[in-house]
């Protein structure tokens, strides 16, 4: 992408013809937008071209909602099928088909809820789902089993329940509101919300993931920055997946949340068709950095319901971050991850630049296939550091430890569910199996940097 221009930016997207007259005033009113939501395929054929399959995919009884913001709608280019925005969008008949391990809650998030819509898969952060709703609908969405459904959103009392869970959960630091869109809830109810979570003390910070910058930049109103700023530190994730959709409004409605104080990240969805080309996605990170937007995450598309025909290979995402890594400055170079099938958590992906090692070397390449040695210090220490660690709080992650764990010595091994029954055979205790001594690593568990401070650091 290049440099965006001070009249690109302060210009319009074009309206698809069926809006062309609606008064701006209407067209700028996030309200206007969300009541006219295309969502029926007579309305849709009188502004694009539907294929067979785009007729069969909306035309489906039983499929994922189907609801698209006139701004967002007009994008879409009327005469090809391959447009990324109609890609999103739009259904098609093969969303309906199943694959192979299609799951409907494929990170297993209802099964990691205490309350629901509460989701505490980490240690110390938490996702809050506080809306079914969005302003328009992915296809390809991972919350594809509540999202749009009305009679699935959350009560006032889960509301309750999912603060309160909040409020006698102490690790908890982080919280992250998403949906459906928190930013399409009654401004009275997301204040509500926010300026309950901010009273509580352990919650340091607060984040909303939302893709209504996206689909209808005009509910990023001075009010809402306002009431947004308040609730500091806020953190905002986008969600971008092509160039297409940067627009003069996108870049605007960023400009102001960026003016309110709001660090913007953006997360997108790899998309066979769409989006999984290197070209494309240096083209999509260099307009967001410069719409103050950091590229968060890069995420493989989940196996959900309606999703199949949107996957890529695994290959594929590690090719772009090849593609983009030295390429391009850091700061525009998404985590590319891969979201536990079953939970677990996202785990990054990616390609491998130690080449080997040796006790004093490390071998590395770099993006342009250069290899180097970095010599490591001979006499480095890493237990001088251990009087100023012991200083700082540790935080407790019960059960989550994980392979730090090992490294830190609290374990010699994590052991699958099961495994010590397995590897019994059915067998009974015996007069060699019974010591479970033996098996006790020495030191291991040993607190390693609880040593003590030394006498001259008591007295500082
Ligand atoms: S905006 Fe997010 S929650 Fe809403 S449909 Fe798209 S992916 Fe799903």
């Amino acid at each position: 992408m290049s440099k965006l221009s001070r009249d690109w930016v302060l210009g319009s997207t074009p309206r698809a013809p069926i809006w062309a007259d609606v008064p701006a005033e209407k067209w700028n009113d996030w309200r206007w937008q969300l009541s006219h939501r295309v969502n029926d395929l007579e309305v849709l054929e009188t502004f694009i071209n539907l294929t067979p399959e785009e007729i069969e995919g909306v035309s489906a009884e039983d499929k994922f909602r189907l609801d698209i913001t006139p701004y967002f709608a007009s994008l879409i280019d009327p005469n090809d099928p391959m447009c990324p925005v109609r890609q999103q969008v739009i259904p098609k008949g093969r969303e309906l088909k199943a694959f192979e391990s299609m799951m409907e809650d494929s990170l297993a998030e209802d099964r990691h809820s205490p309350v629901p819509g509460l989701v505490h898969r980490y240690p110390d952060r938490v996702l809050m789902l506080v809306t079914t709703q969005c302003a328009s609908y992915c296809r390809y969405c991972t919350r594809s089993r509540i999202v749009g459904d009305s009679a699935a959103t959350f009560s006032k009392a889960e509301f309750q329940l999912q603060l309160d869970y909040l409020r006698k959960t102490p690790q908890v630091r982080d919280v992250l509101l998403s949906g459906g869109d928190a930013l399409t809830m009654s401004p009275r109810m997301l204040d509500y919300l926010l300026s309950e979570l901010h009273q509580i003390e352990h919650i340091e910070i607060i984040r909303i993931g939302s893709r209504v910058p996206v689909f209808m930049p005009q509910r990023v109103t001075d009010e809402l920055c306002d009431m947004l700023a308040q609730y500091h530190p806020l953190w905002i994730n986008i969600h971008v997946n092509h160039p297409k959709e940067i627009t003069p409004e996108l870049y605007r409605a960023c400009e102001k949340l960026s003016q309110a104080g709001i660090p913007l990240g953006n997360q997108s969805v790899l998309l066979a068709g769409i989006n999984d080309s290197v070209h494309i996605q240096r083209e999509l990170v260099h307009g967001l950095v410069q719409m103050r937007v950091r590229p968060y995450y890069l995420y493989q598309c989940d196996l959900v319901e309606g999703a199949g025909h949107f996957r890529t290979s695994v290959s594929k995402g590690i090719e772009i971050i090849e593609g983009l890594r030295g390429h391009t400055s850091g700061y525009a170079v998404p985590t590319y991850v891969v979201d536990a099938p079953g939970g677990g958590g996202k785990i990054p992906v990616g390609p491998q630049y130690v080449i080997s090692q040796a006790p004093g070397k490390v071998v590395l390449r770099n993006f342009e296939g250069y290899i180097t040695t970095y010599t490591e210090a001979g006499d480095y220490d890493p237990t001088a550091i251990r009087a100023w660690e012991a200083r700082v709080e540790k935080r407790s992650e019960p059960g989550q430890e994980g392979v730090l764990s090992l490294l830190e010595g609290k374990e010699l091994s994590i052991k699958p569910e099961g495994f010590d029954s397995t590897h019994k055979r059915g067998g009974s205790e015996h007069r060699l199996n019974r010591d479970e001594s033996k098996w006790t690593p020495y030191h291991a568990g040993a607190d390693e940097t609880a040593i003590p401070l030394t006498a001259s650091e008591k007295t500082e």
